[in-house]
């Protein structure tokens, strides 16, 4: 588990490349800089950690491209103590800027191994989410809801009733909606039952499925 200066060095490269594509939140330009990515990282793609892709790990699944990261967790607009719920823990790479970000975060992943795997890596990085939850994300996690926002990182057929449900008012859910192709989608909870929504652009993400394994 090492970060050397040249991971460092990249990693500072990544942060340019983000910014140039459009990210401007500096707080979380700060995080996609400072957080180690090539841990979260199976041992055959190190070299490759600080490239503006998404990559194999576990279970089929993917570490989703690190401008993805940065465009959903903008769309968030973290404030520290913020209560987040996340669909998809996968690599534990987005908990980690979440976490970075201040929030208080809730994690949801339906792979077995994969939950396994990231619960005991995340702490070992200083990262300590509220909780971890191996379970099925399109139920949301009603007894620790209502939350600030809440963030999908697995491509949804349909958005799910419930996670729209567990927002606060004025809270916000980012999700990428469609089949083969998302559109990324943002809900803003105008009302018990308003909601505001914007779509930006279409982004490519592994499916959001229902049945556990
Ligand atoms: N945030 C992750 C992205 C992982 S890819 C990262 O930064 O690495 C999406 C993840 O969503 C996968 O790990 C997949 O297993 C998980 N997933 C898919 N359907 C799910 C569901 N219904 N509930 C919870 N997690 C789900």
């Amino acid at each position: 588990m090492k970060d050397t200066f040249k991971h460092k060095g990249l990693r500072q490269q990544l942060v340019n490349i983000i910014e140039a594509k459009g990210i401007k939140d500096e707080k979380v330009l700060k995080a996609i800089g400072k957080i180690p990515r090539h841990l979260f990282m199976d041992s055959g793609f190190l070299d490759h950690a600080y490239q503006d892709k998404a990559f194999p790990i576990a279970a089929d699944q993917t570490i989703s491209q690190p401008y993805t990261v940065a465009f959903q967790t903008e769309l968030l607009e973290v404030k520290p103590g913020d209560k987040i719920l996340e669909i998809g823990t996968g690599s534990g790479y987005q908990t980690a800027v979440l976490c970075e970000l201040g929030a208080k975060v809730f994690s949801i992943e339906r792979q077995l191994e994969l939950f396994k795997k990231t619960s005991k890596f995340l702490p070992k990085l200083g990262y300590r989410a509220k909780k971890l939850i191996f379970g099925d994300g399109y139920k949301g996690l009603k007894e620790e809801a209502p939350f600030d926002s809440i963030i999908v990182t697995a491509g949804a057929p349909f958005v799910p009733k419930p996670l729209l449900s567990q927002l606060k008012i004025g809270g916000r859910l980012v999700i990428p909606v469609g089949d083969d192709v998302q559109v990324m989608t943002l809900f803003i909870r105008k009302g018990p039952k308003e909601f505001e929504q914007q779509e930006y652009g279409e982004f490519r993400f592994v499916p959001l499925l229902e049945d556990k394994n």
